[in-house]
């Protein structure tokens, strides 16, 4: 039998098992082979989780450090982050099957969020007030909330955990990252440059099992102040349900069906990469999947043929080599659910004109691939433009005008982002204004980054990560009132 890495929870600072010692296997995506062993944590271990995370947050060193000295350790995290990109990337292709075209560039970008988010941590100010009482001082101050759980999809474990742990830890909480059980390994190797970078014990935890074990078990308890869930809408709707039992806050960024819309003005060139991009790039298992490409009828034919072209020759196969394309679906369950999608499709009468089924090319070994599938002749109201399917899978949409275009685009339950393609300004301004999307990308697709707030309209989600507001969701705010005068005035009136 193959050698398998097994893990350790990361709290309070110790290397754990899980309290009954019992694990799960991690899979290799392209192998279909399980690689590593993970503790499967349950209602003791969240326990002690947060409680970790609470003592943390209330004694020892972290609440006595000033602001710039958490601002330092963040930097230094981002430094190793940097030192270690190319190890954890590697890692991540292993246990999720990203292209390490995707993840290497990845991890050199995510020390920007420790930069970024501990540059911001001694900037947190609060205001004098120019009170309008007589002989009273009165101000704000923005303080931390205290433990807080992040819990993360396995699509991009280190980057969510970024949008997430830069700004809690930056406004001073204590954290715990529940990962998703799909693809904890990335997150336990980051928690060794957390411990590496010198935080205290307790300041970030990693508590690894099953959502509805684990992850539930954090949601309700009564230590842990705030819950920020990157996730599907289904999940993210009962973890909302569960938080608000105990009027927690909550953040939710949740999944979608985004809109690529091309004019017939558009730079055609450059809209079929961004097309390409939006639903093929990362085996469309991103939460900004430009899903449904809305076509103006006067260039819709050519459009799909110059797509075609392009997306048939798509190199699919071993995520970790460097000119890989389009790498396996990350879990089993997900790989039946796009195949399930794509028969739905079919049914409902949309015509599959490239893919359609399992990718049974010699270099997708054993691996869960999909072939890039992309239906035309798609109506809105068709399942398949309507609901998520987090995969390579494109449903094309024609429209008249302006008008129809944007209706389209916004009959969705969705609102994360959308795309437009156009060359006139007033148009690009226009459609920006009107979409119904937490971010619109004009002339490009999926532009990300940590000074950006991000986030979805709808039910794609609540709150916003990543920008200088994101940090305002990990504080709360608490009014002093001072009195300067010598002596406490009518005790039976209100001051
Ligand atoms: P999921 O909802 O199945 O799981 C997300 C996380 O929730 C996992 O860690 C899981 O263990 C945990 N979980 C499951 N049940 C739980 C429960 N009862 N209580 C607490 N935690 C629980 O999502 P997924 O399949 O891992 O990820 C894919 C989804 O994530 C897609 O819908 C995608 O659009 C979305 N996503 C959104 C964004 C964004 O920023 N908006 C980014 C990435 C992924």
């Amino acid at each position: 039998m193959a050698e398998f890495v097994r893990y350790k929870m990361f709290i309070g600072g110790k290397w754990t098992d899980a309290a009954d010692g019992e694990v799960f296997e991690s899979f290799n995506p392209f192998t279909g082979k399980p690689w590593a062993l993970i503790p499967r944590g349950k209602a003791e271990d969240a326990n002690r989780a947060a409680e970790a995370a609470h003592t943390a947050f209330t004694t020892g060193d972290w609440p006595k450090l000033k602001a710039f000295q958490r601002g330092a350790l963040l930097r230094k995290l981002a430094d190793l982050i940097a030192r270690d990109a190319e190890r954890i990337a590697h890692i991540e292709v292993r246990d999720n099957g990203k292209l390490i075209a995707e993840m290497a560039g990845q991890l050199r970008y995510i020390p920007q969020w420790y930069h970024y988010f501990g540059g911001l941590a001694d900037k947190i100010e609060g205001a004098v007030i120019p009170t309008d009482k007589a002989e009273m001082f009165n101000f704000t101050r923005h303080e931390p909330l205290g433990a807080c759980l992040g819990i993360t999809a396995w699509n991009s474990p280190l980057l969510l955990l970024a949008y997430k742990l830069g700004p809690a830890l930056a406004a001073g909480n204590t954290f715990i990252c529940k990962p998703s059980e799909f693809t904890s390994a990335s997150t336990l190797e980051f928690a060794k440059l957390v411990e590496e970078a010198g935080f205290p014990p307790g300041v970030f935890n990693v508590a690894t099992g099953f959502g509805n074990e684990i992850g539930d078990a954090l949601v309700v308890h009564p230590r842990i102040a705030k819950v920020a869930f990157t996730g599907s809408e289904r999940t993210g709707t009962k973890v909302y349900e569960r938080a608000a039992s105990q009027l927690k806050r909550v953040t939710l960024e949740l999944g979608g069906k985004s809109p690529n819309i091309v004019f017939d003005d558009a730079d055609l060139d450059n809209a079929v990469k961004g097309a390409i991009s939006g639903i093929f790039a990362a085996t469309g298992q991103t939460c900004v999947a430009g899903s449904r490409l809305l076509l103006h009828e006067k260039i819709h034919n050519q459009f799909v043929d110059r797509l075609l072209a392009l997306a048939s020759t798509a190199k699919m196969g071993d995520p970790s080599h460097m000119d890989t394309q389009v790498g396996p679906v990350t879990t089993p369950p997900q790989y039946e659910k796009v195949l399930n999608y794509i028969e739905i499709a079919k049914g409902e009468g949309a015509t599959c004109v490239l893919g359609g089924g399992r990718a049974k090319r010699p270099e997708c070994g054993d691996g869960w691939f999909v072939e890039p599938t992309i239906f035309t002749g798609v109506d809105n109201k068709m399942r398949i433009a309507q609901e998520e399917v987090f995969g390579p899978v494109l449903s094309v949409i024609p429209f008249r005008d302006d008008d129809e275009a944007l209706h389209i685009a916004n009959d969705v339950m969705y609102g994360l982002a959308a795309g437009v393609w156009t060359q006139n300004i007033r148009r690009a301004l226009a459609m920006s204004e009107r979409l119904q999307a937490g971010t619109v990308w004009v002339n490009t697709y999926r532009a990300i980054s940590y000074m950006t707030p991000f986030g979805g309209y709808k039910r794609s989600g609540l709150g916003r990560e990543n920008g200088q507001e994101a940090i305002m969701s990990y504080l709360q705010t608490k009014a002093v009132w001072i009195s300067t005068a010598t002596d406490v005035p009518n005790p039976f009136v209100m001051r």
